[in-house]
């Protein structure tokens, strides 16, 4: 059986890229598994464990990068982030085209580590404009001011990044952006069967 794709969705924070992520899910002909984070920050509301994230301690965590069990981790805004590697593999064994929804930092771990394996397919995920992140970023509601300058400060240094990606795909539009990248990876599974 075919391996199956890396695909990697990235970008500033709150450009959206949940929303996407779950749009896209939707379409079940493109085989996808997501890639479920660990992560030391605590839930939002509605959030639940082994389905949004993995929510674990910082000591946990450690543990974790210690015992390698992680592909990438990067710490975001006080809280480290990563991926676990066993399952990520494990997908793509089994055929399935496995989708990390990650910010940049450990997306470029990944860019790296995984630079000659044909079957990455990455993509960056950008705003509209920089005044409309700040207005998604602050429509969460649910975080200090101070946290909300730092995913700003963040978000604007993140921007010159999306040079490194295969693909950068404007999220104008919820349904418009996620059938573009719908279609995007469509491609690249049939260009990846015919590879062989
Ligand atoms: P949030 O706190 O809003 O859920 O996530 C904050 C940021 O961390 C988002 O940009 C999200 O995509 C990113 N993120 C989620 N999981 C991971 C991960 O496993 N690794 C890395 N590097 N970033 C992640």
């Amino acid at each position: 059986m075919k391996k199956g794709l890396l695909i990697l969705l990235s970008g500033p924070s709150g450009v959206g890229k949940g929303t996407v992520r779950k749009q896209i899910f939707k379409n079940t002909d493109l085989n996808l598994a997501y890639s479920i984070s660990m992560t030391t920050r605590k839930p939002r509301e509605g959030e639940v464990d082994g389905q949004d994230y993995f929510f674990v301690s910082e000591e946990r965590f450690e543990e974790a990068i210690k015992n390698e069990e992680l592909l990438e981790y990067a710490r975001f805004v006080g809280n480290y982030y990563g991926t676990p590697k066993a399952y990520v593999e494990k997908l793509r064994e089994e055929g399935k085209n496995v989708f990390l929804e990650i910010e940049v930092e450990g997306a470029k771990k990944v860019l790296e580590e995984y630079k000659e394996d044909k079957g990455v397919l990455s993509i960056f995920l950008l705003p509209p404009s920089l005044r409309e992140l700040e207005k998604r970023i602050r429509g969460r509601r649910s975080e200090p001011e101070e946290i909300i300058q730092e995913r700003l400060g963040k978000a604007k240094r993140e921007m010159g990044l999306k040079k490194n990606y295969q693909f950068n795909v404007l999220n104008d539009n919820i349904n418009r952006s996620s059938q573009e990248i719908a279609r995007i990876i469509d491609l690249k599974i049939k260009a990846n069967k015919v590879e062989d």
